[in-house]
This record gives C-alpha cells, sequence and structure tokens, in this order.
C-alpha cells in the first residue's frame, strides 16, 4: 500500500534564520538541515508534497529592484514570486535528493512554479494589509506612493517601526499547476510547490492568467495545496513546537491535540496571532473541515515525531 500522503508547509526559518543576512551559503546551511528532515520522512514511507515560504528572500529581491532600477527596469512583485520560488525550490529539490540518495532512498526531487487563482473581487484589495519589501522614511514612502503608485502605510512592529509598502493578500482559490502536481506525484516523485503562496495570478476572460501583485499567504495556499492533490495530513512546521494558548502570558498552555470546534473557538477568542500562528490555525481547521483528516502544527526538526502523535498540536475532527 502507498504510504500516506503528507503536504508540508516549511517556515521561514527551515530557509533563512532571523538573524542572519541571507548569503547564499547560509540559505543553503538552513535548506540543508531542513531536507534531512524531509528525506527521512520519506525514507519512513510518506509521500510527499512540499511547500514553503518567502518573505525574506521576496523582501530582498524587491531591494535589489528598486536599488538597480537606473540600470534595469524593476520586475513587478509577481515575476519575484516566481524568481524565489525557483531559487528556493532550486536550492531544496538539490539537497533533498543528496540526503535521500545517502540514505539510500533515492527517490526523484521536482519543483513546479505553480501559480494560484484569486479573485480581484477579494476584499482585501480595497485595503492591503501584508507589508513587503523594506522599511522607508516616511519621505521615501511618499515619494515611492507618488512615483510608483504603491500603498504605504506606518507600521509598527516591534523591533522596526516605519513605512512599508503594502499589498493585497487575498485568499487561494485554486492550485493552476494541479493537474501537473498531480502526474508528479503519482509518478512517484516529492514535489515542492506553491513556493511563497504560490504567484498570484487572476483569470481573464480568453482563458489566460495574468500575474497580479499580491501576496498570498503560504499556509492558506498550503491548504488548497492539500486540497488539491487529495493529502492524508497537512503538516505545517515553523519555529515553535506546538501553539499555545494565552500565548507569552504567564498560564500560556500548549496544545496537544484539540478538535477543530476547540481550535475554531480559541482562534474567535484571539488566542492566535493574525500575523503568524493566526493563518495556521485558520489553514489547519480549513484542512480538517474539509478532510476530516488531521492536521499537525509543530517545529521542523520534530516533524517525524509529530506524525507519530509523539508531540506537536494535531487538529483533529
Ligand atoms: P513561519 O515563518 O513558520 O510562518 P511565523 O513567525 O509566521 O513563522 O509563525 C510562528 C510564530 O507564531 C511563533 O514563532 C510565535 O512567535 C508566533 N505565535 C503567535 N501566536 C502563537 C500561539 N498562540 N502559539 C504559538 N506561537 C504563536
Ligand atoms: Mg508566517
Amino acid at each position: 500500500m502507498a504510504g500516506e500522503l503528507v503536504v508540508i508547509a516549511l517556515g521561514g526559518n527551515a530557509i533563512k534564520q532571523a538573524h542572519e543576512q541571507g548569503f547564499t551559503e547560509e540559505q543553503f546551511k538552513n535548506v540543508d538541515v531542513t531536507a534531512v528532515q524531509i528525506a527521512q520522512l520519506a525514507k519512513d514511507g510518506y509521500r510527499l508534497v512540499v511547500t514553503h515560504g518567502n518573505g525574506p528572500q521576496a523582501g530582498a529581491l524587491l531591494i535589489q529592484q528598486e536599488e538597480a532600477e537606473s540600470h534595469v527596469p524593476a520586475q513587478t512583485l509577481a515575476v519575484c514570486g516566481a524568481m524565489t520560488q525557483g531559487q528556493i525550490g532550486w536550492m531544496m529539490q538539490n539537497r533533498i535528493a543528496f540526503h535521500l540518495a545517502q540514505k539510500e532512498h533515492a527517490l526523484p526531487v521536482c519543483t513546479v512554479v505553480t501559480q494560484v487563482e484569486v479573485s480581484k473581487d477579494d476584499p482585501d484589495f480595497q485595503d492591503p494589509t501584508k507589508p513587503v519589501g523594506p522599511f522607508y522614511t516616511k519621505e521615501e514612502a511618499l515619494k515611492l506612493k507618488e512615483k510608483k503608485g504603491y500603498i504605504v502605510k506606518e507600521v509598527k512592529p516591534g523591533i522596526q517601526r516605519g513605512w512599508r509598502r503594502v499589498v493585497p493578500s487575498p485568499e487561494p482559490l485554486d492550485i493552476v499547476e494541479k493537474k501537473s502536481i498531480n502526474s508528479l506525484l503519482a509518478g512517484g516523485i516529492i514535489v515542492i510547490a506553491s513556493g511563497g503562496g504560490g504567484i498570484p495570478v487572476e483569470k481573464n476572460e480568453d482563458g489566460s492568467y495574468s500575474g497580479i501583485d499580491a501576496v498570498i499567504d503560504k499556509d492558506r495556499a498550503g491548504f488548497k495545496l492539500a486540497q488539491a492533490v487529495n493529502a492524508d495530513k497537512y503538516l505545517i512546521l515553523t519555529d515553535v513546537e506546538k501553539a499555545f494558548i494565552n500565548f507569552n502570558k504567564p498560564d500560556q498552555k500548549a496544545l496537544d491535540t484539540i478538535t477543530v470546534d476547540r481550535a475554531e473557538k480559541y482562534l474567535a477568542e484571539g488566542h492566535f496571532l493574525m500575523g503568524s500562528m493566526g493563518p495556521k490555525i485558520q489553514a489547519a481547521i480549513r484542512f480538517v473541515r474539509w478532510s476530516g483528516k488531521e492536521a499537525i502544527i509543530t517545529s521542523l526538526d520534530k516533524a517525524e515525531d509529530a506524525l507519530q502523535g509523539k508531540t506537536g498540536t494535531h487538529i483533529i475532527a
């Protein structure tokens, strides 16, 4: 019998640590650590589809576009999404294939540069909230607004405050390349897809797709991917072993196994921050509601244990 099909969503720490600058060697080193874990899961017999974030890489690429604009034209955000999917996908397929071979479990690994359909009617286009790219002074930000029509906002995160470009974060509706992804899976290939939430595209009347300058949440797109491949489990790997209620408060409590009803209640009560754990819980809830199966949130180094039920936050029907 074929092994369970698991969709894995990798967090930012799988590729770049917060304290690092993002040199190629640094990113490869992090990807390598991730690749060992993924190769082990494949060796355990799981069939795998991997997706990942691209925030730091896309942010860096946007700076490069703007800084070099007097020499070469800046590319759109959608193009930057495509470029980072290629970059991270290559790093992953390169290292996963190596570690599979090391474990004498050679399997082909392949990245699909993925488009994800969104609707121009999505309410997020009215009031974009997702910050992308660098911080600016107010003057720089207003100049970009004037010159390029960017929507800019003053944002106040913990460490750094300032002005940033904000873009819409619409709901993912469909994985355009789902047939290709399923064919690869049927051929026994480990697939990396929908990186950075996928390239947001809108369907035109003639059936073609056009790139949209937006950013899709990777955990939500990961759910659409799980749906597209009919996954048995949705495994979200981040930098915490479990989700908590009363997070960062004296009475914080780690969640082991909770029903989807309870997860919804906790989400509504505001236990999970919207820029981080919130979308993961939301995506997990969607997966469990849709499949009747299980979603798991844990840290990268606990992936195998969590799939064996030893740790992590499990959301069940
Ligand atoms: P990723 O790159 O994996 O998407 P995020 O930073 O977006 O990572 O999300 C993981 C972070 O979510 C954790 O490091 C933690 O600080 C934060 N977080 C917010 N609310 C919670 C919660 N209730 N329980 C656990 N972590 C939480
Ligand atoms: Mg995140």
